[in-house]
């Protein structure tokens, strides 16, 4: 992807893990480098369609002058999101945050954090076979709409579908949605098992009966796998209850194990039955 480059912007700031650095402040210098696609703003010469680095370098500024961090891990976690959440077409980010004046007492040149953070794509599945199924998972859609660091794209319809397992209980309501996200895979699952939570989901039976289920299915194209998390979801190839609402969002999507696009692996699963 293309980049634009920021480099030693200055910012005079009250970060650091001493007293004497909340209280008296020090020089930082910001290194930026925001990851965007140029190609239309190069095309038509208009600023509307690039990110405006003078607006970046000025909520740079006042981010790092209205905030205090212990630490420049802090700073660059934060101003990072933030970063993300303002910037509309800012994929990604590299931030260095530099520290040359230190107190540490001793002749070091400069200290630094660097880390980058990017938005990333989900595709989520959701089920429902207790109580007011719709209005479960609609309640669970919202709560993930209004998580900082999170925006819904897209959402499957619902579909009505037979319980899968082989334990006797009511018909369940299926989807899918695909979801834009700044949070790591593991954070993610935390988010998901927390709104399950405020759903009351009880698992008493595996498979059994259910409030809310929330699935990761695919996370960009990565491949993963221990105790906790599996990805892609070990078992949505053999799942018409996904597949069919993840063909409604992204049928071109390719599986990165089986090297099957969603489309394929439907007709595959169809053709088993
Ligand atoms: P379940 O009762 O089938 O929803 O299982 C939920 C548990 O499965 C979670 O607590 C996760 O630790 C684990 N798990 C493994 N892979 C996934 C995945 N791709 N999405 C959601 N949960 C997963």
């Amino acid at each position: 992807m293309d980049k634009i480059n920021i480099k030693k912007l200055e910012v005079f700031g009250n970060h650091g893990v001493l007293t004497e650095e909340t209280v008296l402040g020090q020089k930082f210098l910001v290194n930026a480098v925001l990851y965007t696609d140029t190609r239309q703003a190069g095309i038509t010469d208009d600023l509307e369609q690039s990110i405006n680095y003078a607006l970046v370098c000025q909520f740079i500024t006042k981010f790092m002058q209205e905030h205090t961090f212990k630490l420049i891990e802090a700073v660059a976690e934060k101003l990072a999101e933030a970063m993300l959440c303002e910037f509309n077409r800012l994929e990604s980010v590299e931030l260095e945050i530099e520290k040359p004046w230190a107190p540490i007492r001793l002749p070091l040149q400069n200290v630094s954090v660097q880390i980058e953070r990017s938005w990333h794509k989900a595709y989520i599945a959701f089920g429902s076979n207790m109580g007011d199924k719709e209005q479960y998972i609609k309640q669970g859609i919202e709560v993930l709409k209004s998580t900082r660091g999170c925006e819904v794209t897209k959402v499957s319809d619902f579909i009505h579908t037979e319980p899968y397992g082989g334990i006797e209980q009511d018909t369940f309501v299926n989807g899918c949605l695909e979801l834009r996200t700044l949070y790591p895979p593991k954070e993610l699952l935390n988010i998901l098992n927390e709104i399950e939570k405020n759903a009351k989901r009880e698992r008493i039976i595996h498979w059994g009966p259910r409030t809310l289920d929330l699935d990761i299915i695919f996370y960009d194209h990565l491949v993963l796998a221990d105790e906790e998390l599996i990805v892609p979801h070990i078992d949505m190839q053999n799942r018409e209850f996904v597949l069919e609402p993840m063909r409604q969002l992204n049928p071109y999507f390719r599986h990165p194990v089986c090297n099957l696009t969603i489309e394929e692996l439907l007709n595959k699963l169809k053709k088993k039955k």
